[in-house]
């Protein structure tokens, strides 16, 4: 209906992640234990990140934000719904 809607929450999913071999998720998972250590939230099985973390993690990978939204996703590490965080128009 064209109202602002608030953008959906990137929610990663720690049990996933820690079942993805680490030569394809060792930066994602190095990068959430750093965001884990700094808000000393440990106990968590989902960890929710900001936006900007995955403009960052996107440089990490050398890839776009929309290429690697579908690659988390994929692997089951990221809500489907993180999609509409990014400008899937954008490539
Ligand atoms: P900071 O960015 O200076 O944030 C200080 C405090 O403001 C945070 O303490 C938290 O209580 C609150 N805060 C800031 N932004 C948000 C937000 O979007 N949502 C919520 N719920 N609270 C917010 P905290 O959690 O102890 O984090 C300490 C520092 O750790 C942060 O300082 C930041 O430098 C880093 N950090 C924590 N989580 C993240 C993250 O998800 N991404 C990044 N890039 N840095 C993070
Ligand atoms: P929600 O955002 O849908 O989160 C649902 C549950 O997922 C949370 O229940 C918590 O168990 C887990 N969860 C989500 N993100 C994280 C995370 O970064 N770390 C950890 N350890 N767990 C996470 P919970 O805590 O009972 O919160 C229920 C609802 O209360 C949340 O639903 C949210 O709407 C609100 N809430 C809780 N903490 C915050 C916060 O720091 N900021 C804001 N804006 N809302 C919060
Ligand atoms: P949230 O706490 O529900 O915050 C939703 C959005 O409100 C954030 O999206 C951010 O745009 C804004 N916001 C909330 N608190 C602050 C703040 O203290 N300073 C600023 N500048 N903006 C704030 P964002 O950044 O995409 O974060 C998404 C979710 O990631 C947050 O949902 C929260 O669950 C988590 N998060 C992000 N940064 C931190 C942090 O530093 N500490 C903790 N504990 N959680 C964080």
């Amino acid at each position: 209906n064209g109202a602002a809607e608030p953008p959906p929450r990137l929610v990663l999913d720690l049990e996933r992640l820690s079942q993805v071999p680490s030569d394809k998720a060792g930066p994602l998972q190095r990068y959430a234990a750093t965001i884990q250590s700094q808000r000393g939230d440990y106990n968590g099985k989902v960890l929710s990140i900001r936006q900007d973390d995955l403009r960052t993690l996107a440089v990490i990978y050398d890839q776009s934000p929309s290429v690697l939204t579908e690659q988390l996703i994929s692997w089951g590490v990221l809500n489907p719904e993180a999609r509409r965080a990014v400008d899937t128009t954008a490539g």
